[in-house]
């Protein structure tokens, strides 16, 4: 159980390295020259991440909830999109580095919305850029470039709004470690609470885990609920 979990959570490493492998069997040459690009920003990413993490620890301790959720939440409106815009544009590193920064400003309210704009603008109207492509292009290129880029950005943030939902987003915290429950599966039977009511419980139509302490978890009683959930919704590696 514990093996297959791992290997879902990995899905995609465990792809790119079949990936590898294939490539490596029909064109060892290509297998060789991927290896080497992807050494190459692996190295970059060992560089820059541990930056990035820290300062996002830091953003994520000094800036409070109800801060973010005023400047860049769903209330935040139009002066949540220009702070978006500014964030991103002024941001420096790339593009993977907004990632671990964009999750901790939704786990503190940041909307969708906002989120989607501070990424496309970091990812491609950041204020370096504009000047190396107003260098190379002409000032005329840049800014017909950056107002409909700013343009298509404002209608994509808000189709994307529209389509993702808050739960969409992982959020590590809310996930119980050892026990869990695939939401969007869950058909709500209420079978699992039925079976072991002192780990399982309802909320609405969705079952949710109670806090349970992992020593006195009746492993028998859990493997019940897992088999018995109709639609395979609970995962434990207790
Ligand atoms: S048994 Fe499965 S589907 Fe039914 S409530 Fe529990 S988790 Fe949801």
């Amino acid at each position: 159980m514990n093996i297959i979990k791992k290997a879902k959570d990995n899905l995609f490493f465990i792809l790119v390295l079949l990936v590898y492998l294939l490539i490596s069997i029909f064109r060892p040459t290509m297998a060789f020259e991927s290896v080497k690009n992807s050494a190459y920003y692996i190295k970059e990413m060992l560089i820059i991440m541990p930056v990035i993490f820290v300062l996002t620890a830091l953003l994520d301790l000094w800036v409070p909830k109800d801060k973010i959720m005023q400047l860049l939440g769903k209330e935040a409106k139009g002066k949540g999109l220009v702070l978006s815009f500014i964030i991103g544009s002024i941001s420096a590193g790339p593009i993977y580095a907004a990632f671990p920064m964009s999750i901790m400003l939704h786990k503190k309210g940041a909307s969708i919305r906002n989120i989607v704009v501070i990424l496309s603008s970091w990812a491609v109207i950041k204020i370096p850029m504009l000047l190396s492509e107003a260098k190379f292009l002409g000032p005329k290129f840049m800014i017909i470039r950056w107002v409909l880029t700013v343009l298509a950005i404002i209608i994509f943030s808000w189709i994307a709004d529209k389509i993702i939902k808050d739960e969409d987003i992982p959020n590590k915290e809310e996930v119980k470690v050892g026990i869990e429950i695939n939401k969007k599966a869950c058909i709500g039977c209420s079978l699992c609470v039925k079976t072991y009511p002192e780990v399982f419980k309802m909320d609405g139509k969705k079952a949710f885990v109670k806090d349970y302490d992992e020593d006195t978890v009746n492993k028998e009683k859990l493997n019940e609920a897992v088999k018995v959930c109709p639609v395979k919704a609970i995962e434990s590696d207790l």
